[in-house]
């Protein structure tokens, strides 16, 4: 029999509460530590339909909250699409059916984000696959750990809007809001571990444990939580992958959302379909075998509502980059930013007009992505 495929998502996870985080940091001693996963959307849609298709959404379909259901299933195949085909049993849990692609699910279960006990049902979940996995019958299931994102919801985005003086003047408050949500996490995170490691199903399956965005805390003005801007507090995440036949390591060359779903196939021998299209993203087998591998870059887009209630029908923000540099578009005003993110963590200086070599490189690489 092949491994099982889990992957737990963690909605909103920030990079750099998971790196001060005691629960996460275990994680390195037993998996794969990607401490710089770049997101091609900074919004859960966008995101995870990057992440289970192995493609940028501006190819796909899904590259705006107004285009969920056009994922072009014809010409794109999902990872549930790709373990069905391979005999798999595909479940589903999270907290509405927009945020996933549903292809290639067996069952796709949506639970109310308000009362649910997450660590109770997806343990339960759990069980219920174990049995499967016992009866001969290989699993994938998808948990989707959505408290961060109701809580934020209910306390932020209900309440203040991109511009509330209020909100981002109190950025002490933000934080500790957000760090209350955040050890909610670790607390399900673990129990969800734990849980997995009891039912004895750590050696047969692939564990992919991610963020789909960051979420803001009030550090730029006109975004109070996520979508709005491609900056790194969002775009920049984590990733953990476990794989009892693979060594741990920490990879800190950056690697992008569409690489995962190419390298759970890769890990599981499933060859990608050659009569669909091709994927943006790459198994990173070579990067976590040693091989040496270039970086590639990273693209990500978003639309900022701007002062509206609502976002765009397409992105108006594009950016690329790769560890040392970031080049963003403004497309709703034609004004660009470019940053030293190796000296400018925060993206704070805009070095646009000072550095016409790096900004040709990636004005170049993000053109490949807007004549697509
Ligand atoms: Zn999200």
């Amino acid at each position: 029999m092949k491994k099982n495929v889990i992957i737990v998502l963690i909605d909103g996870g920030r990079l750099d509460f998971a790196q001060k985080s005691k629960t996460f940091q275990k994680l390195t001693s037993t998996m794969i530590h990607f401490d710089q996963s770049i997101t091609y959307a900074p919004y859960t849609t966008g995101a995870m339909h990057a992440v289970l298709s192995g493609c940028y959404g501006n190819r796909t379909g899904v590259n705006s909250y107004w285009n969920i259901f056009k994922f072009k299933n014809d010409q794109f195949l999902t990872l549930a699409d790709y373990l069905s085909q391979n005999n798999y049993y595909t479940y589903a849990d999270g907290h509405t059916e927009l945020i996933i692609p549903k292809f290639g699910f067996k069952e796709f279960n949506v639970h109310d984000e308000q009362k649910i006990n997450l660590i109770q049902w997806h343990s339960e979940l759990l069980e219920n696959m174990k049995q499967i996995y016992d009866g001969g019958q290989n699993f994938f299931l998808y948990l989707h750990y959505s408290k961060i994102h109701t809580g934020i919801s209910n306390e932020v985005l209900k309440i203040f809007n991109n511009f509330s003086k209020d909100y981002f003047d109190n950025l002490d408050l933000n934080l500790d809001r957000y760090s209350k949500l955040f050890h909610n996490a670790e607390i399900y995170l673990d129990s969800i571990l734990n849980k997995i490691k009891n039912l004895n199903l750590l050696e047969n399956s692939i564990i992919l444990i991610l963020s789909d965005h960051g979420i803001g805390v009030g550090e730029k003005f006109g975004e109070r939580a996520y979508g709005a801007f491609c900056y790194d507090y969002t775009l920049k995440t984590f990733a953990y992958l476990y794989n009892s036949d693979i060594k741990p390591k920490i990879i800190s060359s950056q690697v992008r959302h569409i690489d995962y779903m190419p390298t759970i196939l890769d890990m599981l021998n499933i060859k990608i379909n050659n009569s669909f299209e091709k994927l943006d993203g790459e198994s990173l087998m070579p990067l976590i075998d040693g091989e040496l591998t270039l970086e590639k870059f990273a693209f990500s887009e978003t639309g900022n509502p701007l002062n509206k209630n609502r976002p765009p029908k397409i992105p108006n923000i594009k950016s690329i980059r790769n560890s040392k540099w970031k080049l963003i578009h403004n497309e709703y005003n034609d004004t660009k930013e470019l940053y030293d993110l190796i000296n400018d963590s925060n993206e704070e200086n805009n070095l646009i007009g000072t550095n016409p070599e790096v900004e040709k490189i990636l004005s170049d690489e993000l053109l490949k992505h807007k004549l697509i």
